[in-house]
């Protein structure tokens, strides 16, 4: 979509933790201060037609930023990632996302290579943090952007 370019390059204070060559150390202080930014951008691994978001981190700095902290937090949701009920959410989150992500960066998981998920006890676990949010609050702080597009994983 562009967005991280044009964070970059019109003069945002951008708490940018994919700067190239950085650490995992200074990955994390990254991480760490985008909890205290004025605006979260992301995406959510799953969402219900009710309404729920469903999200699994590795390190769970994202379902922290989701559920507090950033004053104002921005999904960006393709149309692959709409659930018919919460069942079917968590199951995506878990068994496409969580693999697909395992699969994508080669971690030493058993999910990586056959593409199921093996509810391991790995180092290497990308799914350790699951969360489900079914309410905003305060009201208006998460805005959802549906984008009738498959994007992501
Ligand atoms: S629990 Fe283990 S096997 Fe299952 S998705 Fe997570 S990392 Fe993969």
């Amino acid at each position: 979509m562009g967005v991280l370019d044009r964070l970059r390059g019109e003069g945002y204070n951008f708490l940018d933790r994919y700067v190239f060559g950085s650490s995992y150390d200074e990955q994390l202080e990254i991480r760490r201060k985008n909890l205290c930014a004025d605006a979260f951008v992301a995406s959510s691994n799953a969402v219900s037609i009710g309404g729920a978001l469903v999200n699994i981190d590795g390190d769970g700095n994202r379902v922290a930023a989701l559920s507090f902290g950033p004053r104002r937090v921005y999904l960006f949701v393709g149309r692959n990632k709409i659930c018919d009920d919460l069942e079917k959410a968590i199951y995506r989150a878990r068994n496409v996302a969580s693999v697909g992500l395992a699969i994508q960066y080669g971690m030493n998981t058993p999910c990586a290579k056959p593409g199921t998920c093996h509810d391991c006890a790995s180092p290497d676990r990308v799914c350790s943090y699951v969360s489900i949010i079914e309410h905003c609050t305060p009201p208006g702080r998460i805005s959802l952007f549906l984008i009738n597009e498959d994007l992501g994983l």
